[in-house]
């Protein structure tokens, strides 16, 4: 049996075919055009998904799973207005794929489906209770508690990126001001690169430049650092996980980012030192969580426990 997972992003649409030990049989992704709104955006889901359909028996496919950005409503299968995909405003996005492509289909945060692939098959593997975050464009997470990921009342849980670590600083999408992702994701990285180094930069070549001694790459990353281990040091606190599981395009910095992470977990978190230490952990399935996690969702629990209540 198979399954499709759908990866919906600000700027590509990623899908995979995947079997029933969640192996990647056949992949493919192609851009957004977030622009053209979001019949253009569910008619490239659908068309992608017909792409992989085709390479397996009908019988044999056992459903759709799509992974999007929050906020949006697990149960109801509702995507509300992503600050990246405009014109998003209450869209029944799970109904429209699962009428179109005639599939059982389910929805879910981008940050779940990517902890639910960590965690069935890559850096999470038998382990209980722990938090996944993404650094990428945005901060994004999942939550795993006793082995099951916490969507909270209407899905809007594990939203990392979201806590506010500075009143004062910057302005998110979301309305807040100073929350981590304005403050450390790869976004915020190349803006603050832009204005101290006068370059346009991604996080590995401001890492690169700081391993090169660039004192300026050097002090920004200092700050990024610091912020990301106040936030992981919060989570710690609120969840107490065994580990804490990093992906996306920011992680990718190494083992310079990982040791300073670890050091803020050891340090501040409010833990017994008798305890053995929470784990930082980088991600294993890179970029791919997301589109492997969406197609482990209709077989995942969850999947049951939804069609219990439709
Ligand atoms: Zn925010």
């Amino acid at each position: 049996m198979y399954t499709i997972g759908l990866d919906l992003g600000g700027t590509k649409i990623a899908a995979a075919l995947v079997d029933e030990s969640g192996t990647v049989m056949k992949a493919t992704e192609i851009p957004t055009e977030a622009v053209e709104g979001p019949d253009a955006v569910i008619r490239r889901m659908e068309y992608l998904a017909r792409e992989l359909a085709n390479h397996v028996p009908s019988r044999e496919l056992q459903g759709v799973g799509v992974a999007a950005p929050g906020p949006l409503n697990v149960r109801t299968g509702i995507v509300y207005g992503p600050p990246n995909l405009p014109g998003w405003d209450a869209i029944p996005l799970q109904a429209e794929l699962q009428d179109r492509l005639g599939l059982p289909t389910i929805l879910d945060n981008d940050g779940n489906a990517a902890a639910l692939a960590e965690m069935e098959l890559g850096a999470g593997v038998g382990v209980r209770d722990m938090i996944y975050i993404t650094i990428s464009t945005g901060i994004g997470g999942g939550v795993v508690l006793d082995g099951q990921i916490r969507r909270g009342s209407s899905g809007s849980a594990a939203e990392i990126g979201h806590q506010v670590i500075d009143v004062n600083g910057p302005v998110c999408p979301c309305g807040n001001r100073g929350c981590l992702e304005t403050l450390a994701s790869g976004t915020a990285i190349r803006k603050v690169a832009r204005e101290r180094i006068g370059q346009d930069m991604d996080a590995r070549a401001v890492a690169q430049l700081a391993v090169e001694g660039n004192l300026i790459a050097k002090g920004l990353l200092d700050e990024v650092y610091g912020y990301l281990g106040v936030g992981l040091v919060n989570v710690v606190q609120m969840f107490d996980p065994t580990v804490i599981v990093i992906g996306g395009g920011v992680a990718q910095i190494g083992k310079p980012l990982f040791d300073r992470l670890q050091f803020a977990v050891d340090t501040n978190s409010f833990r017994s030192p008798s305890l053995p230490s929470v784990k930082v952990l980088p991600a294993k399935l890179g970029t791919r969580a997301g589109v492997i996690g969406a197609a482990l969702l209709p077989r995942s629990r969850f999947a049951s426990m939804m069609a219990g209540t439709r």
